[in-house]
């Protein structure tokens, strides 16, 4: 069913996107310092297959952070709750999202949740898998089955800029393996980390993974059980408690929507049992989360009464 353009939502992004000049792209990254600052798109997927949106829903970007809560979702099948929470914690932290500090200053330096640097190469590394080759392909074949989209690559040109500008992940990389909380080479690791941030996809694909989270885990056109239910509600509780970096606790008092961002600028929205929600744009606050894609999510849950809480 294609997308269709809503007027409401073209009127939300035309009043949020009066922010776009408070912010910035992101360009610690090279390569995704080259999006437009101006750019602001929203898709909303519903699960009975409808969609409305405004924007240029068709721009693709990358997932970066955003691949985290999809990344703990397959871990959490692979290996099973315990062995994953033995190795990276739940507890939120007040820290940016690549701080080193934490791990230094708490013993036994476990990173203390998933969705910062540190927690989420500790779960890339749990990604099951002969190769990186298989295990990026392992865990690109579950987001083209949440998106129900079987084109979804990556892009290599972002992904290699990462990798090869990402010395703080290496460091993050290197003091969890002298804490034998990875073990692989960390080459390797970054190599599979940088591709899996660099998974490529638009805001239509991003409603729709979010609209999975929203229903427990299930597609409801096919009625296939994509992820169980408990994994997608601990990765539903995540994006409240950590999903929006160290503004996660303002997010869910103004916004109050289980939401999962980017630094490049997208941002994925699950409000649950109703639908998903897929945010590009790409000028960042202070803290890394898009800065009219966070006045347009609070316009929506304002206007719509969608806070969960
Ligand atoms: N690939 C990025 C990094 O590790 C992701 C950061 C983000 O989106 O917050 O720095």
């Amino acid at each position: 069913m294609p997308c269709q353009t809503s007027g409401e939502l073209k009127l939300l992004v035309k009043e949020a996107k009066r922010y776009t000049k408070d912010g910035k792209v992101a360009d610690y990254i090279p390569e995704l310092g080259r999006a437009n600052p101006d750019d602001l798109s929203i898709a909303i997927h519903y699960p009975d297959g409808r969609c409305i949106s405004a924007g240029d829903i068709d721009k693709k970007i990358t997932l970066q952070s955003i691949s985290k809560v999809i990344s703990l979702a397959f871990v959490l099948m692979d290996r099973g709750f315990s062995y994953v929470f033995e190795r990276v914690g739940m507890e939120p932290t007040g820290d940016p999202f690549n701080s080193i500090a934490k791990l230094e200053t708490m013993a036994p330096a476990k990173p203390l949740n998933p969705m910062i640097n540190a927690g989420a190469l500790v779960v890339t590394h749990m990604i099951n898998g002969d190769s990186v080759e298989d295990r990026f392909h392992r865990l690109l074949g579950f987001i083209r089955e949440l998106a129900d989209d079987p084109a979804i690559g990556y892009c290599e040109k972002v992904a290699r800029s990462e990798y090869e500008t990402a010395n703080l992940n290496r460091a993050l990389c290197y003091f969890l393996k002298q804490h034998q909380i990875i073990t692989e080479d960390v080459e390797e690791l970054l190599d599979l980390y940088t591709k899996q941030c660099a998974i490529e996809m638009n805001c239509l694909d991003l409603g729709r993974i979010g609209m999975i989270f929203a229903m427990d885990g299930r597609d409801p056109l096919n009625g296939k059980q994509i992820m169980p239910e408990d994994v997608a509600r601990i990765c539903k509780t995540f994006m409240v408690t950590c999903g929006m970096y160290n503004a996660s606790g303002e997010f869910a008092i103004k916004i109050g929507i289980p939401a999962k961002s980017g630094v490049s600028g997208g941002i994925l929205g699950a409000v649950p049992g109703k639908f998903g929600i897929g945010i590009f744009g790409p000028a960042l606050d202070e803290k890394g989360n898009s800065v009219a894609g966070i006045k347009l999510l609070e316009l929506l849950s304002k206007n719509y009464k969608l806070s969960m809480f």
